[in-house]
C-alpha cells in the first residue's frame, strides 16, 4: 500500500492538460481553474489558495482479484482526501474504465466545496477503480469491492473518511465494503460508509436523495425565473440512480413532462412525454432505455439541443462542451452529474442567458442524506422517510438561497457564487485551525 501524504507534487507533472483539445480537458485542471477564478475574485489569501489547489492526501493501490476463470487480474484504485478542515472526508467511489487519478482529484475537490456549500460538518474525498463493471460477474464485483477495502481500509473510518456510492457503485457494493471493513475492525462499523441498504444501517430516503435535492433546486430556480413547471418539458441525459429518480420526481413533485431520456446505449424521445413507470419497467426488462416502444430514437446531440424548459445532465463530466453548447435551447440546466459542463460551455451558456444550477448545489442532496445516515449510524436511531425528506428540503432550500443571495450580492453567476460561499467556509475552518 502506498500512502502518500502532502507531497502530491510528484504527480503535478501529470496535470498539464492545458494543451489538450478543450473537450478532452483534464477535469482536475478544470477544478483548479474554477478555484483560481473564485480565489482571485474573493482575494483569498495565497496560503489558503495554495492549500485548496491540491489534495491533502492520496492513496494509490493495486487490487488483485481472482476472476471467475481462475486467473488473477490486477485493478488500479485510488482514494483522494482533498480537504478535511471542516470534518471527515466524504465522497463516493466510482467504478469506471476511464477512471484516472485526475478525475478522482477533481471530484474530491468538488466534494469539498459541496459539503461546505450545504454546510455539513464534513470535508471532501473521492475514490475510484479503473474497471468496467458491466463486464464483471457479481462474484468478481464482490471480490473487487472487498479487495478495495482491504487495501484502502486503514485510510478510511467514520472519523476519517467515509465513502459512498457513485458512478456504477450500488448499495450492494456499499454493503460488501461495510462488511469487509467490519471484519477488519473486529466489530460492526457500518458508519464507515453511506448509501448502504436499509437492513445494514442505510438511511430512508438515501436512494433518491441526489435527484430529490436537484428537483428542489429546479423548483426554487423556476420561482426565481418566474416560470411555471406544471407540464413544462424536461430532457434527462443519463438513466442511472440520479437520472431515473429525477424522471420520477419531475413528474411526481413538479408535474413536468419528460420528453427525452438517454443512457449509455442511446436516447429516446416522445414530444407528448415519456412516463417514468413505463421507461423504468422497460429498462429493468431489457437493460436499456433504447427500444422503448412509445418513443423514437434520437442522438445525444439532438437531446442536448431540445427546446425544453429544463435540461438535466445526470451522467458523466464534460458532456456539454464548446462544440455542442451553442445548440442548447433549454431555459435552465440542472447539473445532476458532477462537472457536466466544461468551462467554455459554461461561458457560452451564460452568454445565451441559460440559467445554470451548478453541480455542487444541484446534486448535493446525495451527500446531505449521506450525512444524515452518518448521524443515524452514530446514534443507532433511525428516522422515517418523511423526516429525511423534510430535513433534506430545508438544507437544499437554504443552500439554494445562500447561492442566489451571493450571486446578487457579488453580481456573479451561480457557479461563482456557490464557489464563494463554499470556499469562504473551508478557508475559515483552515484559518481557525491555524493551517493558513
Ligand atoms: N457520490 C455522491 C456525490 O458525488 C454522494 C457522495 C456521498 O454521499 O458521500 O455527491
Amino acid at each position: 500500500m502506498n500512502t502518500s501524504t502532502a507531497p502530491v507534487g510528484i504527480n503535478r507533472q501529470n496535470i498539464s492538460a492545458g494543451s489538450l483539445p478543450e473537450i478532452l480537458q483534464n477535469p482536475f485542471t478544470v477544478a483548479q481553474q474554477q478555484l483560481d477564478e473564485a480565489a482571485a475574485y474573493m482575494k483569498l489569501p495565497a496560503s489558503a489558495h495554495e492549500m485548496l489547489r491540491w489534495p491533502l492526501r492520496e492513496l494509490h493501490i493495486m487490487i488483485p482479484v481472482r476472476m471467475d476463470d481462475g486467473n488473477t487480474k490486477i485493478f488500479q484504485g485510488f482514494r483522494v482526501q482533498y480537504n478535511d478542515a471542516r470534518g471527515p472526508c466524504k465522497g463516493g467511489i466510482r467504478y469506471h474504465p476511464a477512471e484516472t487519478i485526475d478525475t478522482v482529484r477533481a471530484l474530491a475537490a468538488w466534494m469539498t466545496w459541496k459539503t461546505a456549500l450545504v454546510d455539513l460538518p464534513l470535508g471532501g474525498g473521492k475514490g475510484g477503480v479503473v474497471c468496467d463493471p458491466k463486464n464483471l460477474s457479481q462474484g468478481e464485483l464482490e471480490r473487487l469491492s472487498r479487495a478495495y477495502i482491504r487495501q484502502a481500509g486503514s485510510f478510511l473510518g467514520p472519523e476519517k473518511d467515509v465513502p459512498a456510492p457513485d458512478l456504477y457503485t450500488s448499495a450492494q457494493v456499499m454493503a460488501w465494503m461495510a462488511d469487509e471493513y467490519s471484519f477488519m475492525q473486529g466489530n460492526n462499523e457500518f458508519g464507515v460508509i453511506t448509501g448502504k441498504p436499509l437492513a445494514l444501517g442505510g438511511s430512508a430516503g438515501r436512494n433518491d436523495a441526489t435527484a430529490r435535492g436537484g428537483i428542489f433546486c429546479i423548483r426554487e430556480a423556476a420561482a426565481v425565473l418566474g416560470i411555471g413547471l406544471e407540464r413544462a418539458t424536461a430532457a434527462i441525459q443519463g438513466y442511472g440512480n440520479a437520472g431515473s429518480h429525477a424522471h420520477r420526481l419531475a413528474e411526481e413533485l413538479l408535474g413536468m413532462k419528460v420528453v427525452a431520456v438517454s443512457d449509455s446505449t442511446g436516447c429516446i424521445y416522445n414530444p407528448d412525454g415519456l412516463f417514468h413507470r413505463d421507461v423504468a419497467a422497460h429498462k429493468k426488462k431489457t437493460g436499456s432505455v433504447t427500444g422503448f416502444p412509445c418513443a423514437v430514437p434520437i442522438t445525444n446531440e439532438n437531446l442536448i439541443s431540445l427546446d425544453v424548459a429544463v435540461l438535466i445532465p445526470a451522467a458523466l463530466e464534460g458532456v456539454i462542451h464548446k462544440e455542442n453548447a451553442h445548440s442548447v435551447r433549454a431555459l435552465m440546466i440542472a447539473e445532476l452529474a458532477n462537472g457536466p459542463l466544461t468551462p467554455e460551455a459554461d461561458s457560452i451558456l451564460r452568454e445565451k442567458g441559460c440559467y445554470v444550477i451548478p453541480d455542487l448545489l444541484c446534486n448535493a442532496g446525495g451527500v446531505t442524506v449521506s450525512y444524515f445516515e452518518m448521524v443515524q449510524n452514530a446514534y443507532g436511531y433511525y428516522w422515517d422517510e418523511d423526516e429525511v425528506h423534510l430535513k433534506l428540503e430545508k438544507k437544499m432550500i437554504t443552500a439554494f438561497r445562500n447561492v442566489h443571495e451571493a450571486s446578487l450580492h457579488h453580481k456573479v453567476h451561480n457557479r461563482r457564487a456557490a464557489y464563494i460561499v463554499a470556499i469562504e467556509r473551508v478557508a475559515e475552518a483552515m484559518k481557525l485551525r491555524g493551517w493558513v
